[in-house]
């Protein structure tokens, strides 16, 4: 028999849909502050969130006549028709969350508008309204889920760990206090303020507070018309891609086109792992559509690529600059900061405690917290421990919280932040040649700085350049050798020459079929000696060989591989060989890496080595 269900059934299995897990809920909820205008937000969790979460809120409120109104299924007070749906520029639109929040738990909220004498407080529990009575309170909006999914049983035994439910909300919170660095952000988590920021809209402060390793390595500032934000240098990666925050339009999300705009950015310089990345797109938002996920954590664009060339050319603005150098001497910021972001995923209970103890620390030693406004985070400590009375439902405990004592932010937060500046673009012309060292590494001065190459890896990106920009233009003629020398290959490279050997020829070689595996050399690119030619020539037959194959896309990856074959170790260069090979890679489109990843040049500032020696 269908039967059409009974509405509290239909909802708990909507509820399913937007509320995964404690996460959702916070998550939900801190858009709505948002969305309402807040100027503060206070987290507070217990267990996990399983049993108690808290977000109050200094924002707009809801009146008394409609406060059970937005517990109602596709309640919102921020689209009324399809049109908007093409429009939206708050966080939520589909008045679904506090509807699917209160089904599966026990909720209590406590709402004021300014502009009303009394608030009021609604308890709903399962989503049916228990109580409804007018309160005094603070302007704004608190909500207290309790006992989330104490009526679908199922769901509960999906929830993980009290300590990685906690971590997975406060990284959460992290990301949402740096988007809104205009809004100041407390988490608590079991009675214990874990971190607080001051709301001044400064990013990188709350970058430094809440990131400290990644912001201690130095993060590029990246300023488009429509990408802001930060990234790391591309000697500073990390083995996953927790230290990447894509914020669109104020709104987190993850995107593989944003990561791949990102990586293009840095055109081929990553060696190895991911780079640190906090962007923020501003896109119109009619070319995004953000109703394709119940979380709405994936948007899609709908001018892809537009998107991808804007975020890389904004990225390689930034990373192609002197300060983009990798820093010499400076150890990764993997170790420290992955700790950092990973609070979500790692190990067990201990987790939590390691990530307290960070943040305590990133705590003590940011400025920015420590002067500021000591006053008005002590009130709020205060509430803090006024909301700690475990039945707060019951004490009205959030009504006796203390007026916030900071100033009212006076526009409404918005996602965007500080204007920074790129810096000027990396310019050889700015430095003195000053030794060489080891036979393999040429020292250059710059104003303030002292950059090391490494022959080799310079070397490489110069011939890397010059042999795509053979393959890719018109044919070189052919430079002849006094005598031809012959190249020996596999059999199978042998029976598909007729893939590959055009393709030598057009980078320069005069080649042809001498039989049995072997072709004969009778002339070489111009622009290579001999012995790179044939060190060439040799690298590539054998990378055919593993790659089986050849077409466009191998091609590059060919021309790398053998471009290391073509450039010999220990060739000690003489001083006439170190400037045509310094002046050969300030040609280069990316002078800055070798076809591999691996830096050509690092950088050792003057201030680095004075504080080797203590002298600051
Ligand atoms: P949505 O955010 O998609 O509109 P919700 O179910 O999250 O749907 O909220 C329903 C409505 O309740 C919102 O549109 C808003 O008008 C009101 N509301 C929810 N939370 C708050 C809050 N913290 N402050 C003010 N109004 C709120
Ligand atoms: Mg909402």
């Amino acid at each position: 028999m269908i039967k059409v269900l009974d509405s509290f059934v239909a909802d708990k299995i909507a509820a399913g849909e937007v509320i995964e897990r404690p996460v959702s809920a916070v998550k939900e909820l801190v858009e709505n502050s948002i969305d309402a205008g807040a100027g503060s937000i206070i987290v507070e969790i217990r267990k996990g969130g399983k049993s108690y979460i808290r977000v109050t809120d200094d924002g707009c409120g809801i009146s008394f006549d409609e406060a059970e109104t937005a517990f109602l299924r596709h309640a919102t007070s921020k689209i009324s028709g399809i049109t908007d749906l093409d429009n939206i520029v708050s966080l939520g639109f589909r008045g679904e969350a506090l509807a699917s929040i209160s089904a599966v738990s026990r909720l209590t909220m406590v709402t004021r508008r300014a502009e009303d004498m009394s608030g009021v407080k609604l308890v709903l529990h399962g989503g049916r309204v228990v109580s409804k009575e007018r309160t005094g309170c603070n302007t704004g909006t608190t909500v207290i889920v309790e006992d989330l999914f104490y009526n679908t049983p199922a769901r509960r035994k999906f929830m993980k760990t009290d300590a990685r439910e906690a971590s997975s909300i406060i990284e959460l919170i992290q990301q949402y206090a740096v988007c809104y660095s205009g809004i100041r952000f407390m988490m608590i988590n079991n009675g214990m303020t874990l971190f607080s920021t001051n709301g001044d809209g400064d990013t990188h402060a709350v970058l430094s507070l809440l990131y400290p390793s990644l912001a201690r390595n130095g993060l590029l500032p990246v300023s488009n018309e429509h990408v802001k934000g930060y990234v790391s240098d591309p000697g500073s990666t990390m083995s996953t891609r927790k230290g990447q925050l894509f914020f669109v339009n104020g709104r987190l999300v993850s995107s593989a086109v944003i990561e791949k705009g990102l990586e293009d950015g840095y055109q081929g310089r990553i060696f190895s792992g991911f780079p640190a990345a906090v962007l923020f797109i501003e896109a119109e938002p009619c070319d995004i559509d953000v109703n394709i996920h119940p979380g709405k954590q994936e948007i899609r664009f709908l001018k892809q690529d537009d998107v991808k060339a804007g975020i890389a050319e904004a990225v390689s603005n930034a990373v192609m600059t002197g300060a983009g150098v990798p820093k010499g001497f400076v150890k990764n910021i993997e170790s420290a900061s992955e700790k950092q972001l990973n609070v979500g995923v790692q190990q067990k209970e201990e987790t939590e405690q390691t990530s307290i103890r960070e943040f305590l620390k990133g705590l003590e030693n940011s400025s920015s917290y420590g002067e500021r406004d000591i006053r008005g985070d002590r009130d709020e400590y205060a509430a803090a421990e006024t909301a700690e009375v475990s039945d707060v439902t019951e004490h009205t405990a959030v009504a006796e919280e203390p007026e916030f004592s900071y100033a009212p932010v006076s526009s409404p937060a918005k996602a965007v932040p500080e204007p920074v500046q790129t810096p000027a673009p990396f310019d050889f012309d700015d430095l003195t040649y000053k030794g060489y060292i080891f036979n393999t590494y040429i020292i250059m001065q710059g104003n303030d700085e002292v950059y090391i190459f490494d022959q080799h890896a310079a070397h490489e990106r110069v011939f890397y350049e010059k042999f795509m920009r053979g393959y890719n233009n018109s044919a070189h003629s052919p430079q002849p050798v006094l005598t031809a020398f012959t190249i020996n290959v596999s059999n199978d490279v042998y029976s598909m020459s007729g893939e590959w050997l055009g393709d030598l020829i057009r980078m320069g070689y005069d080649m042809e079929d001498f039989g049995d595996c072997t072709f004969i050399v009778r002339g070489i690119p111009p622009y290579m000696s001999l012995s790179e030619a044939e060190g060439f020539a040799r690298g590539y037959a054998e990378a055919l060989g593993e790659t089986g194959g050849v077409n466009r896309i191998v091609v590059d990856k060919l021309i790398t591989r053998s471009c290391k074959s073509a450039v010999k170790a220990h060739d000690v260069l003489s001083e006439q060989e170190i400037t045509d090979l310094m002046s050969e890679l300030a040609k280069c489109d990316n002078p800055y890496s070798c076809p591999h990843g691996r830096p050509t040049f690092i950088r050792i500032s003057s201030y680095d080595i004075e504080r080797s020696f203590r002298r600051k």
